[in-house]
């Protein structure tokens, strides 16, 4: 079974005209979610991560198993207000108002080898302000890792144009 067999599409969720790809199907799924983790382990094994950095809450899934497969740390990159200890924060655009991102200043030391994952890249925001918020605290991105990429949506093809290595294990069409 390929990784798209494991996802399940809702049709007009959370609003009309919207087609969720839901990974809770392939998470769900003990060989879904071992063909997942080991495409991206196979794909980033050679690249000395020191940290990966799972943007919540979908990214802290599949970020604890595969730094735990890669030997590296485990960072979450928070909705504002969730970190206890001293932050530095990105806000970005969505559809409808904006979000604000969050990670601990101490979390990274400079020159450090980062691994970003998220579930999926739509827009591109989400995982363009993490990459951002890395770049902050000097750390250098290796690839920023999702299990889909929407690419009419062209966030990956923004991120990639901000130098950044995209690596998405499947795509679907549309939004
Ligand atoms: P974006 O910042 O636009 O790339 O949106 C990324 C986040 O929104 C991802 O982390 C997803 O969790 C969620 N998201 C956006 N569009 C979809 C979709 N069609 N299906 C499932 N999740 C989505």
């Amino acid at each position: 079974m390929s990784i798209t067999n494991y996802i399940r599409t809702i049709p007009d969720f959370p609003e009309e005209g919207i087609l969720f790809r839901d990974l809770t199907t392939l998470f769900n799924d003990s060989d879904g979610f071992a063909l997942a983790i080991d495409q991206f382990t196979e794909a980033f094994a050679d690249l000395q991560v020191a940290h990966v950095a799972g943007i919540e809450a979908r990214g802290f899934i599949l970020g604890g198993a595969l730094a735990y497969r890669l030997g590296a740390g485990f960072i979450p990159v928070r909705k504002k207000g969730k970190l206890p200890a001293e932050t530095i924060e990105r806000s970005y655009d969505l559809e409808y108002g904006s979000a604000t991102i969050e990670v601990h200043t101490d979390s990274l030391t400079a020159g450090d080898r980062v691994l970003v994952v998220d579930d999926l890249i739509a827009t591109g925001g989400t995982a363009l302000a993490a990459v951002e918020l890395m770049t902050q605290l000097e750390a250098t991105t290796v690839a920023l890792a999702a299990i889909v990429d929407l690419p009419d949506l062209g966030g990956s093809g923004r991120l990639r144009s901000a130098g950044v290595d995209v690596h998405a294990l499947c795509t679907f069409p549309g939004h």
